[in-house]
């Protein structure tokens, strides 16, 4: 047995879940937590990211309730002047080093860097092999249930054969001599800022073979800032169109005409819903990039070549392969957050993972009965699939619906920028917030009901907050 510890809290993981739990947890209630990362620090997944990634989304959105990312500030310059500020991930990293710093100064929380967690409240020192216990008394909380997977950390999902030269996205930036193809391997956002990167150093489109096995959706980025007006405006816009859409590609196409939603090339209808931010700049110089391989799945590299189920294609011997293609986001099934063995945070409202662990945080710190948090707090799936992002809509509104109905947690939801919803009390009387905000009440009940069967889901979701 090792050093015991004793906590009213044991979180394991402390990226951008496990900090916006914690942060609103101890703001609301005077408890012990004790976060293990085996990491070295926090921000999760962010301190293995790619040098040139940014948050998809305004830095708004992100990080924890308590403190606010970045200033608040609209990019003066740029393709995307005029929008919200986005986070690099050194400011991010740097952010949540600035929040635990806090967190721990408070004497609520001790962090345990470098760790893993074994099970049964056990874990131990990655480098000094010294191994701790939690008391029995501490709750479980379990972070990393839809952690992403990233390229940095995870291995190509395709064989490599002898002399094949293949890179994880990461080590893009140590290419020290220009071969004459780039192959991104991936179709999401990883491999859409690869190609934007290479781009953006000049590189020939013709210079880049890009494999999709599969064609994206994504949100226009200018249709969903944290604006109340734009997006109320566009969350007005999906229920519309989901009120009249005949199936689920029929509603993307209605967005996409409505300019929610993009995909890169207008002759394919993609059937990937994944739908991270993107910026109307970005997608023109995407489709710059005119040698695109559409044969399903890479299944193995060799000098020369790229074999697919579907058959081979030739590539210059010299190219270099770059892994861009782990699954990001998790498909676990939705469970109850609160179960007996651990709380298990997920989305809670469509989307902002962030927001979603924030208010878990403070449903835990404000409510005793599981039962009643659970009904407070209705976990909602990620999105992969134009159905499923429709599904996606349908139980994260049951969800804001749920907590909404709670004067305290509205209270608490309109004060964070985390929520996307929320419209501050000065923004409150403005007549286009008003008017965006009427349209879409006007719009939810049956624009959701419509989604829940354009999502083959069995039950017909009633009305619900945005
Ligand atoms: C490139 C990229 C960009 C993104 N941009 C956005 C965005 O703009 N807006 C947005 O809302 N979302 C964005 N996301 C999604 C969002 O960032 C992630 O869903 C969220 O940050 C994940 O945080 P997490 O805490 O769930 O997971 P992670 O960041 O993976 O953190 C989980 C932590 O748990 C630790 N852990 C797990 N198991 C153990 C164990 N047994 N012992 C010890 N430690 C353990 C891991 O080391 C890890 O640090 C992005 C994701 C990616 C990959």
């Amino acid at each position: 047995m090792g050093a015991v510890i004793a906590a009213d809290y044991l979180v394991v993981g402390a990226g951008a879940s496990g900090m916006a739990f914690v942060d609103a947890l101890i703001t609301h209630a005077n408890v012990h937590v004790v976060m293990v990362d085996r990491r070295h620090g926090p921000g999760g997944h962010w301190l293995d990211a790619y040098p040139f990634v940014r948050l998809h989304q305004a830095s708004d959105f992100y990080g924890v309730a308590s403190t606010l990312l970045g200033e608040g500030r609209l990019q003066d310059s740029g393709p995307e002047a005029g929008l919200h500020e986005r986070a690099t991930a050194p400011e991010i990293c740097a952010y949540y080093q600035r929040v635990l710093q806090r967190m721990v100064g408070s004497g609520r929380v001790e962090f345990h860097s470098g760790c893993e967690y074994l099970g049964g409240r056990a874990f131990v020192s990655r480098v000094s092999g010294r191994r701790f216990e939690v008391t029995e008394t501490a709750r479980l909380v379990i972070t990393d249930y839809l952690g992403p997977d990233i390229p940095a950390t995870t291995p190509p999902p395709f064989g490599i054969g002898a002399g094949a030269r293949v890179i994880p996205v990461n080590d893009l930036v140590k290419v020290t001599e220009a071969p004459s193809r780039y192959v991104i391997v991936g179709s999401g956002k990883t491999a859409t800022d690869a190609c934007i990167w290479l781009l953006s150093k000049d590189v020939d489109p013709d210079a880049i073979c890009w494999v999709r096995s599969r064609e994206p959706w994504m949100i226009n980025r200018a249709a969903l800032q944290p604006e109340p007006e734009v997006f109320y405006r566009s969350a007005g816009d999906i229920m519309a169109a989901a009120v009249v859409a005949t199936s689920p590609d029929d509603l993307f196409l209605r967005l996409e005409a409505a300019g929610v939603m993009l995909r890169i090339d207008r002759s394919v209808t993609p059937t990937m819903a994944k739908t991270p931010t993107i910026g109307v700049w970005e997608v023109d110089k995407l489709r710059t990039i005119e040698d695109v391989v559409r044969l399903g799945h890479l299944e193995h590299v060799d000098p020369g070549r790229l074999q697919f189920a579907a058959g081979d294609f030739r590539i210059p011997a010299d190219s270099l392969v770059v892994h861009c293609a782990a699954s990001g986001l998790k498909y676990a099934p939705v469970v109850p957050i609160w179960q007996p063995q651990a709380i298990t945070l997920q989305p809670v409202r469509a989307g902002f993972p962030c927001f979603g662990a924030a208010i878990t945080g403070y449903v835990e710190a404000t409510r005793d009965d599981d039962a009643e948090k659970n009904r407070l707090c209705l976990p909602s799936p990620l999105p992969d699939t134009p159905a499923s992002w429709a599904r996606m809509q349908v139980m994260g509104g049951r969800a804001s619906t749920a907590f909404a109905l709670e004067s305290d947690i509205r209270a608490w939801a309109s004060r964070t920028t985390l929520n996307p919803a929320r419209i501050p009390p000065e923004k409150a009387d403005d007549p286009g917030v008003r008017a965006a905000a009427a349209r879409f009440r006007a719009a939810v009940g049956p624009g959701l009901e419509r989604m829940a069967q354009l999502a083959g889901m069995v039950d017909v979701a009633g009305p619900a907050a945005a």
